[in-house]
């Protein structure tokens, strides 16, 4: 019978995550709050999110302006990551930037490799090196939102560069409208990284606990929570 309560007990402690639902609404709009629904949550499912500091190194030869584009990437995001730091360095970072020669298929490819319990241990960015100009600081800055966590809306027309899709499109420079983060892709990353919004929890908690509803992708009905 003991054992019984103990487990009870450790049940009830893995339960889900409270969420301070008021706090969420004082501090962010209904549309920052449903845009989350959409990016906050890695693979569909859960919050998963960098815990420790971030050290950023480029892994190749780096081309004219590719450090200070990582410079600016990491002034524009710290203070939206704090106390979390992110700090550039000569090798061996936990954030690769690798200035790739090889292209599969488009331009860019993440791979977030995960640790234990929702938290990013490492990460590999794939930086192709035929990428230039305002397309190679798009493409960067759309993986690295990726690298922090955040994942494609299915919303389009909102100007964010965590939807644009410009490692699936052709080399058009056009496609590229936007190559800088947009405040919502700003406030994103804020909120994922809010002490509030802790890792693990999940989207279906997020939305009903917020009263929101799940947006699909108007063809693919429900096998689009798998992007
Ligand atoms: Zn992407």
């Amino acid at each position: 019978m003991r054992y019984f309560f103990f487990l009870l007990i450790l049940l009830t402690s893995c339960s889900s995550v409270e969420l301070d639902k008021e706090y969420l609404k004082k501090n962010y709009s209904t549309k920052e709050l449903e845009y989350f629904g959409e990016v906050g949550f890695y693979t569909g499912n859960s919050v998963k999110k960098w815990q420790k500091n971030i050290t950023i190194s480029l892994v190749g030869t780096p081309k004219q302006g590719d450090i200070a584009l990582v410079d600016s990437i990491i002034k524009e995001v710290m203070p939206l990551v704090a106390p979390i730091r992110i700090e550039r360095k000569d090798s061996d970072g936990n954030l690769k930037i690798k200035l790739v020669d090889r292209v599969d298929k488009g331009y860019a490819n993440q791979h977030v490799k995960l640790g234990f319990f929702n938290e990013f241990q490492y990460s590999d960015i794939n930086l192709p090196n035929n990428l230039k100009g305002t397309l190679r600081q798009a493409t960067l800055r759309h993986e690295f939102l990726h690298a922090l966590g955040l994942h494609h809306p299915i919303e389009k027309g909102t100007g964010t560069l965590i939807e644009s899709n410009v490692e699936f499109v052709d080399f058009d420079m056009e496609n590229v409208k936007n190559y800088r983060f947009s405040e919502l892709d700003k406030r994103m990353i804020k909120m994922l990284y809010d002490k509030n919004i802790i890792k693990g929890l999940k989207k279906k908690d997020y939305l009903q606990t917020l009263g929101l509803k799940e947006k699909l992708h108007p063809t693919h009905g429900i096998l689009s929570t798998r992007q």
